[in-house]
C-alpha cells in the first residue's frame, strides 16, 4: 500500500472511529490541550486538503502531523518544526480554549464568574504577549511575511462588500453567501441583517504594538461585519471596558447581535463567532475549523 492510501485509510479510520474510545472527562477543557492524540486528530479532520498524516516519531519521542511534506511536532500543542523543538515556552499553545455552544449568559454569572472574568482577561493579556508559533500557519496559509502572505489574499465581492481574505476561504465564503441569501427569503431577521451591513472588514495586516501576537486578520482568516448604526447597543467588550469595568455584565439585549441562523451558517463552515467568547467581539468571525470539530465531538467551551 503506498503512502497516501495509507493515510486515506488512517484518516476514515479517524473519521469512523465511535466516538466512545474518547476518554470522558467530566471538564474537557482541562485536559483537551494535553492530548496530542485528540487534537491533532480534530486538525486532520479540518485541512484533510493540506494535513496528510498524523503519526508518532519514535525517535523523537513526539506526534507530529505532516503538511506538504513536511513534520510539525506536537511540542505541548505548540506545533512546532524540528528545528524549533525546545523553545515550547516562547509561545502559546494553538488550541488553547473550546469554542462554547452558547454565548455566555451574564445573567448566569455568579460572582466567581466575575472575579474569573477580570483574572481570565489579566490572563488573556499575558497570553496575548506570547504568540503563535507561526511554523502552522506558514505551512498552512503560505508566507509568514507580509509580502508573502498578501500573494495570497484576495479581494472579492462577498454580501455587500468588497473584501479581501486569503483565497483558501473563498468556496467557504461562496457557500456561505449562497446560504444566507438563501436563508434571507424565508427569514426577515437574516433579510434585515444582510441589508444593515455598513462595512466588512477581511485581510489586515496589523503588528500590534508592544505585543508580537499577529491577529487572524494579518493572515486573511478572520472576517468583522459591522453593521449600519449600532448605535446604542455594543460590539466588542475592549472598546467598552475603557470606562466600563463591569463590561461582562452588560446583558445580552444591549449587545448587538447577528441571528442566530447567520452564525449557525458560518459555524457550519468552521468559522467560529466572537460573540460566543467571554472577552466578546460580536462582529468578528474567524476560520477556525478544528474548534468547531472539538465541539461536534463534545469537546466544547463551558458558557458560564
Ligand atoms: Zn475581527
Amino acid at each position: 500500500m503506498n503512502r497516501k492510501a495509507l493515510s486515506l485509510l488512517l484518516l476514515c479510520m479517524l473519521l469512523f472511529s465511535p466516538s466512545s474510545t474518547l476518554p470522558a472527562w467530566s471538564d474537557p477543557s482541562e485536559r483537551v490541550f494535553d492530548d496530542p492524540w485528540l487534537v491533532l486528530r480534530s486538525l486532520l479532520v479540518s485541512y484533510p486538503d493540506r494535513i496528510s498524516l498524523v503519526d508518532y516519531d519514535s525517535v523523537q519521542g513526539d506526534w507530529f502531523l505532516e503538511i506538504d511534506g513536511t513534520r510539525l511536532y506536537w511540542a505541548r500543542g505548540r506545533l512546532l518544526l524540528k528545528k524549533d523543538l525546545g523553545t515550547e515556552s516562547q509561545w502559546r499553545a494553538y488550541v488553547d480554549y473550546l469554542y462554547p455552544d452558547k454565548i455566555p449568559d451574564p445573567s448566569r454569572f455568579t460572582e466567581e464568574t466575575i472575579g474569573r472574568l477580570n483574572a481570565e482577561l489579566l490572563a488573556e493579556q499575558r497570553r496575548n504577549a506570547l504568540d503563535f508559533n507561526p511554523a502552522f500557519y506558514t505551512l498552512l496559509y503560505g508566507g509568514e511575511s507580509r509580502r508573502k502572505i498578501e500573494a495570497s489574499i484576495t479581494r472579492f465581492d462577498w454580501l455587500t462588500a468588497r473584501v479581501s481574505v486569503h483565497r483558501s476561504l473563498v468556496p467557504a465564503l461562496k457557500r456561505i453567501e449562497q446560504r444566507l441569501n438563501d436563508e434571507a427569503g424565508s427569514n426577515p431577521e437574516v433579510a434585515r441583517f444582510l441589508s444593515q451591513i455598513s462595512r466588512i472588514e477581511g485581510y489586515n495586516w496589523r503588528e500590534v504594538r508592544d505585543s508580537t501576537r499577529r491577529s487572524q486578520h494579518s493572515w486573511g482568516i478572520a472576517i468583522d461585519i459591522l453593521p449600519v448604526g449600532w448605535g446604542q447597543k455594543n460590539i466588542y467588550w475592549n472598546w467598552i471596558s475603557y470606562w466600563n469595568e463591569k463590561w461582562m455584565l452588560i446583558p445580552l439585549d444591549r449587545r448587538w447581535m447577528p441571528p442566530d441562523a447567520v452564525v449557525e451558517i458560518f459555524e457550519e463552515e468552521g468559522f467560529v463567532w466572537g460573540g460566543k467568547w467571554h472577552l466578546w467581539d460580536n462582529m468578528h468571525f474567524e476560520y477556525r475549523p478544528e474548534l468547531i470539530v472539538l465541539g461536534k465531538w463534545g469537546y466544547r467551551g463551558t458558557p458560564e
